[in-house]
């Protein structure tokens, strides 16, 4: 398995750059996954690290060797796409098999690499079958499969599972990431989904218009969001914010009440943004609150409650509350946090201030 580097890389089709400057270190066997919303340029990114794409500016190195000139086969990395491109005439042996064939590689060992995949991704029964006698989740097995089967330095993963159905989507999730925990392959994997990336990754590339927002580990991103931006991805049901220009010293005043924050790097009257996650707010009494309103709704979910109160005008707070919090819709509520549960950013640069 190889390391991955990206260096500065861009990417410009003609007058227009949609992929600026990405720095990207990813360790041997590391599990990588590039996050953002759709346009943000993950595609692209991983399409020029497969060499499917011509790469505009900087270095990609790979095993420690620049492999910009390379091509995709050169580079020896598998690719798995969200449409699986398997050949539709042939059965799911020779879609497995068929690559190893072109690279002269002999029947014994061809046989050998094909029946241990199968193995592992319990596709054994279908060998005999074409794809389109498989379900969604089947046929995306043998597309991994196929690149399996190639030993390479490096999976990469587009959006793999968002054609599948939403259990099954959780079903293959688990799937990938016991391969993972077998395999130790250096992965690179695209999602839109950030469930995926938290539960998938080693590290987290958090993308954003052709620029990284942030790096790190899943839960590193989750309590220490480095942008607003970042703060509003990851995380369901997302982060309340609420922006306030009335921030002096060691308190913040929202919408008439006044929060201490001691030791948050307040500045003087500036623009700030705060933040605090659905789970860090609980209810008080009246007079202790951050925040009181009417709740508009009450989902319950069997394993605990949001609440959906309204604050003031057009602003709503998420709150997550026990299963059995005893509250209902146009019940008045008063929500207060832990001072050390709250996130505060620069309005104006989106940049976290503590
Ligand atoms: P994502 O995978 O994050 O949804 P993409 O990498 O597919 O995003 O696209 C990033 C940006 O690059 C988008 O604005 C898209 O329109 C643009 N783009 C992608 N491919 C091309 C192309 N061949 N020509 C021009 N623009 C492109
Ligand atoms: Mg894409």
């Amino acid at each position: 398995m190889a390391a991955i580097a990206l260096k500065r890389i861009r990417k410009s089709y003609g007058d227009l750059q949609v992929i600026h400057d990405i720095d990207i270190d990813i360790d041997s066997g590391e599990f990588v996954v590039l996050v953002g919303p759709s346009g943000c340029g993950k595609s692209t990114l991983l399409r020029m690290i497969a060499g499917l794409e011509e790469i505009s500016g900087g270095d990609l190195d790979i095993g420690g060797a620049r492999v910009n000139a390379l091509s995709p086969a050169e580079r020896d990395i598998a690719m798995v796409f969200q449409d699986y491109a398997l050949y539709p005439h042939m059965t799911v042996e020779d879609n497995m098999s068929f690559g190893l064939k072109m690279r002269g590689t002999s029947e014994a060992e061809i046989n050998k690499r094909v029946a241990n995949a199968a193995d592992i991704l319990k596709i054994t029964d279908f060998l005999h079958r074409r794809p389109a006698q498989l379900s969604g989740g089947q046929r995306q097995r043998v597309a991994m499969g196929r690149a399996i089967v190639r030993e390479p330095a490096a999976f990469l993963f587009d959006e793999p599972l968002s054609n599948l159905d939403a259990s099954l989507r959780v079903e293959m999730r688990l799937e990938i990431a016991k391969l993972h925990n077998r395999m130790k392959a250096t992965t690179v994997y695209v999602t839109h989904d950030q469930v995926e990336a938290m539960t998938l990754a080693d590290r987290i590339v958090v993308m954003n218009s052709g620029v990284v927002e942030q790096i790190g580990k899943p839960l590193d991103l989750y309590h220490k969001p480095a942008s607003l931006f970042v703060a509003r991805f990851i995380g369901s049901p997302t982060m309340n914010t609420i922006e306030t220009t009335a921030a002096r010293g060691d308190a913040i005043t929202i919408l008439g009440r006044t929060i201490d924050l001691p030791g948050a790097p307040l500045p003087e009257g500036g623009a700030v943004t705060f933040g605090i996650r659905p789970e860090d707010l609980v209810r008080c009494p009246v007079d202790e609150a951050w925040f009181s309103g009417e709740v508009a709704v009450a989902e319950r979910l069997g394993s605990q409650t949001y609440c959906y109160v309204e604050i003031g005008h057009t602003r709503m707070l998420t709150v997550e509350l026990p299963r059995d919090a005893e509250i209902s819709a146009g019940e008045r509520i008063s929500l207060r946090g832990n001072a050390r549960a709250v996130h505060l950013f620069d309005t104006r640069t989106g940049k976290r201030l503590n």
